[in-house]
């Protein structure tokens, strides 16, 4: 199953307390319904356990089932009949005339039913993808104005909402990981903040290592490129006037460096057996790249 469907199960295990929470669970589920109209309220989900949580909240709050239907893809969770008016009477809808949907602030007062109402909304319209190919959610309904609403709602919760249009759906998303841990962490699910909080630790590491791999090929490439540089000096010295010439530990440090021109400097001066330190060593190819410069091309 997907990552989005494991949150959703997660959320449904979360246990709802305050009678003000679950109107406010349950009126975030509704409100992220298919249809709303006066003859019926109609919500779809693909996961048993969503559809079973809002019939035990609809039977909690008004003593009504949903009824429900297993579908091809998932579940369809049908309301009609006169219980419809106290529905909507209770969750602040009005169904008269055109409809226009908003959070209402009465039900989402108390910030235990913000974090309980977000949930619900997630349950049923909600989308997250799984952290460990992109930081994507959203929660998406038919309806417009419910867009434009709840989307300033998140925002002044503090979760960086934008709406976009997909077909005939209008869109709530955002996708930074730190905004999804938020609406994970204040709708209750622990155990997927923990998957992202995984994800980012191993990505930080990855980005780590490569860090360390390239300072490490960078001091092989400085090694070798000066080893080239001195290397090209000495067969300079050699070519004009003769390693033989030179004092002998000038002499003696360039025939160690022509026969180990893929040592660095450390290794050069172990190779010596004592003859000379690393800094020393260092002097005497210095000396001998000054001496090839003072020579005529
Ligand atoms: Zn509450």
């Amino acid at each position: 199953m997907s990552f989005s469907f494991d949150v959703k199960c997660e959320l449904c295990a979360v246990e709802v307390k305050n009678s003000c929470c679950k109107v406010a669970m349950l009126y975030g589920m509704l409100l992220f319904a298919q249809h709303i109209g006066k003859d019926e309220i109609r919500v779809v989900t693909e996961n048993v356990l969503v559809a079973n949580s809002l019939n035990t909240l609809a039977y909690d709050v008004f003593g009504v089932y949903f009824a429900m239907e297993e579908t091809a893809n998932g579940y369809t969770l049908t309301l009609k009949g006169d219980v419809l008016d106290s529905v909507f009477d209770r969750l602040y809808i009005d169904v008269n005339g055109k409809l226009s949907l908003a959070v209402s602030s009465v039900i989402t007062e108390k910030s235990c039913c913000v974090n309980a109402f977000l949930r619900g909304a997630f349950m049923v319209g909600g989308y997250v993808s799984n952290p460990e190919n992109r930081y994507h959610f959203e929660i998406s309904t038919s309806y417009y104005t419910l867009a434009k609403s709840f989307c300033g709602f998140m925002r002044r919760h503090d979760l960086p909402a934008r709406t976009v249009v997909r077909k005939s759906s209008y869109v709530v998303y955002f996708k930074e990981s730190e905004a999804i841990e938020r609406f994970l962490y204040l709708t209750g699910a622990k155990t997927a903040v923990f998957a992202f909080m995984d994800v980012k630790i191993q990505k930080e590491m990855n980005n780590y290592s490569n860090r360390v791999n390239n300072t490490r090929m960078h001091n092989i490439e400085k090694t070798i490129n000066k080893s080239v540089e001195q290397v090209k000096s000495i067969n300079k010295i050699a070519e004009k006037i003769g390693l033989d010439f030179l004092e002998p530990d000038l002499a003696f440090a360039a025939r160690l460096r022509l026969e180990n021109p893929d040592k660095s400097l450390n290794e050069l001066a172990k190779l010596c057996g004592g003859k000379f330190s690393r800094s020393g060593l260092n002097r005497k190819l210095a000396r001998l790249s000054e001496i090839a410069s003072k020579l005529e091309d």
